[in-house]
């Protein structure tokens, strides 16, 4: 900003509802940077299901932000402990010193994962989280004296974030073709999403899921069980579209990652904490990866926090040599921040007393009918949602053009904040505090849109 635009909007700094006197400096992430400063969508308050934006007008949030807020927003229990953690000491180093707040946070989360779940490293971002998990299974196996196994195997439709680790395991070709393939030793499954097959389904589809999960042998095989560190998989993946697993699939993947002694992650960063109606994918689905990764809904959104759960093995694999020496060398200079932990533990408490999870899993079922009564409207290709969670995916308009992000866009103006998916696909992941009401004013949105479109 230049001097003179800075002292115009000076007396607005601490001001956060009025709209800034310049919108050049900021880059936004994933976001077409020209156009949209030519129509900026300015969100300026939030509270409970509901966002303002900045001419006053209030939206219904049908994304939770971006998959993080499921307690809904404002809530007071955060702010409270922010507070209370900033009033007592605002930042530790968490490198050969400790903070209270970080180890209560650990301890909660890790007794809300499966049994077999120990311990968590703390990073700031989904995509720290993933990276840092695949450095923990480098390590691993190297201090297990298999330092050969150096391949990792991710998944077509995957998003794993964005660090260098994430992109390469990921499996959307557009967000990697800028940037070429970054890690080498890395393959990539098949996606599990067959529309001709699954297409307009409620739930998990029934068929295909073992023979799906089989061609990891076939991977494992073509680079030698001896070679390959991990497998990462989104239980469901959710950026690409909403594809939750076929039955049985993901117990065959933890079968084959057991026989070959590969480590199994389950990237749990949008259904860690209660989109499926308990703590974890894990838990819903019955299995215990070697590690898990989840931010987003771990402080609801309020502080950037992620999380990388290991499996006891995993953690004792690397407790080895003097105590004097560092296990592990890694970590981010934000690693339990303690205003973040603080947060944690508050959206863990407000998760409990509220019964979020339970809210979740009540709704689950009622958003599944609501989405599935859209399946004749005009437009729709395909529709499925697990938890929730739900895709819209529209077929491309008489140009072949897909049509996901211009709902995305329009259904600003209606009133309603989605996310855009992969494949004109629109995502719904609404505050897990949704009543019947929430659910029939999105459909109705929607519906109503799909009918003019
Ligand atoms: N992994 C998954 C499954 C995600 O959905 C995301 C973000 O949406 C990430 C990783 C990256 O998280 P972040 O944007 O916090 O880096």
């Amino acid at each position: 900003m230049s001097d003179a635009a800075f002292k115009n909007d000076n007396n607005a700094q601490y001001d956060f509802t009025t709209m800034p006197n310049s919108m050049d400096e900021f880059w936004m992430p994933f976001t077409n940077q020209r156009g949209w400063k030519k129509e900026p969508r300015m969100l300026v308050k939030a509270e409970g299901m509901h966002y303002t934006d900045s001419t006053g007008r209030q939206l219904l949030d049908g994304a939770a932000g971006l998959w993080c807020v499921n307690a809904g927003h404002g809530v007071q229990r955060i702010k409270d402990a922010v507070n209370a953690q900033m009033d007592v000491m605002d930042f530790a180093c968490n490198f050969r010193y400790g903070n209270p707040a970080a180890f209560r946070a650990a301890s909660r989360v890790v007794s809300m994962m499966p049994e077999g779940i120990s311990n968590v490293f703390f990073s700031n971002s989904g995509s720290e989280a993933v990276d840092t998990a695949l450095t923990i299974a480098l390590a691993y196996h190297r201090a297990r004296g298999e330092g050969s196994r150096r391949v990792f195997i991710g998944r077509e439709r995957a998003y794993h974030g964005v660090g260098f680790g994430g992109i390469s395991v990921g499996g959307i070709p557009y967000n990697r073709e800028a940037f070429g393939q970054l890690l080498p030793n890395v393959d990539h499954m098949k996606t599990t999403y067959n529309f001709e097959r699954d297409g307009i389904h409620k739930g998990q589809p029934e068929k295909g899921g073992v023979e799906l999960a089989n061609e990891l042998e076939d991977l494992i095989y073509l680079h030698g069980a001896s070679n390959v560190a991990a497998l990462i998989v989104e239980p469901i993946a959710c950026s690409t579209g909403v594809l939750p697993p076929p039955k049985g699939y993901l117990e065959r993947l933890r079968e084959i990652c057991t026989e070959h002694g590969v480590l199994l992650i389950f990237d749990e960063v949008v259904t860690g904490f209660g989109r499926l109606g308990c703590a974890s994918a894990a838990e819903y689905f019955g299995i215990v990866p070697d590690m898990i990764t989840s931010a987003k809904a771990l402080t609801n959104g309020a502080m950037p926090m992620a999380a990388t759960f290991t499996a006891k093995h995993v953690y004792d694999g690397l407790m080895s040599g003097s105590e004097a020496q560092i296990e592990l060398m890694h970590g981010y200079t934000y690693s339990g921040h303690p205003v973040a932990a603080a947060a944690c533990i508050a959206t863990m408490d407000e998760y409990r007393e509220e019964k979020i999870f339970e809210n979740a899993k009540a709704m689950a079922p009622k958003l599944e009918e609501a989405v599935h009564s859209l399946a004749d409207k005009p437009h729709v290709k395909d529709i499925r949602n697990l938890g929730v969670i739900a895709g819209i995916e529209l077929h491309p308009d008489k140009d072949g053009n897909e049509q996901g992000t211009k709902m995305f866009n329009d259904m600003w103006d209606k009133g309603l904040t989605l996310r855009p998916g992969a494949s004109g696909c629109v995502a719904l992941s609404p505050p897990l505090i949704l009543n019947e009401n929430h659910i029939d004013q999105m459909v109705s949105i929607i519906g109503d849109y799909l009918d003019n479109l």
